[in-house]
C-alpha cells in the first residue's frame, strides 16, 4: 500500500468564501501516482470547511444567506465562546458545513457524483489555513 499526504494552504482576504479545490485535489492524486484507493480531505481548522456540492454561484450564494441566519455574524454579543472572540458564528458554520470528505479512487481518477465537486468552505479568514490531503491505496 501507498500513502501520501500534503497540505494545501489557504489565506482568503475576505471573511467567508467557498473555494473550489478539486484541481488541487487531482494534482495531489496525480502527485501520488495512486490509482487505486480512497483520498481523505479535511480541514485542519475550527473555523473552516471541507464539503463536496456542486460547483454553482446561485447555490453558494444560497449557503452564505442560509448559514447566516443559522449562526449570524452580528451581533458578536449574542455569543459566548470564549468570552471575546467574535468567531462564534464561524464554528458554527464549520459544523453545519462538515470538516472532511472522502472520495473514493478508480483508474487513477476521483470517482465523483455528477456535478460533485471538493469546496474549502472558509468562514473566519484574513489569516492562512491549511487543508490536509491523505491518499492511501495502491
Ligand atoms: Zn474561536
Amino acid at each position: 500500500m501507498k500513502s501520501f499526504r500534503k497540505e494545501l494552504w489557504f489565506n482568503v482576504p475576505k471573511r467567508r468564501a467557498f473555494i473550489n479545490i478539486t484541481p488541487q485535489v487531482e494534482e495531489c492524486l496525480r502527485e501520488s501516482g495512486i490509482t487505486e484507493g480512497l483520498v481523505l480531505c479535511n480541514a485542519m481548522h475550527i473555523t473552516a470547511s471541507v464539503f463536496i456540492n456542486d460547483d454553482e454561484s446561485g447555490l453558494h450564494h444560497d449557503y452564505e444567506v442560509w448559514l447566516e441566519k443559522l449562526a449570524p455574524h452580528e451581533p458578536v454579543s449574542q455569543y459566548r465562546h470564549n468570552g471575546y472572540e467574535d468567531n462564534a458564528d464561524a464554528h458554527l458554520k464549520r459544523q453545519v458545513m462538515g470538516r472532511e470528505v472522502v472520495v473514493a479512487i478508480t483508474e487513477g481518477k476521483l470517482d465523483f457524483g455528477t456535478w460533485e465537486q471538493i469546496f474549502y468552505g472558509e468562514f473566519d479568514g484574513g489569516r492562512k489555513k491549511r487543508v490536509l490531503v491523505k491518499i492511501i491505496g495502491a
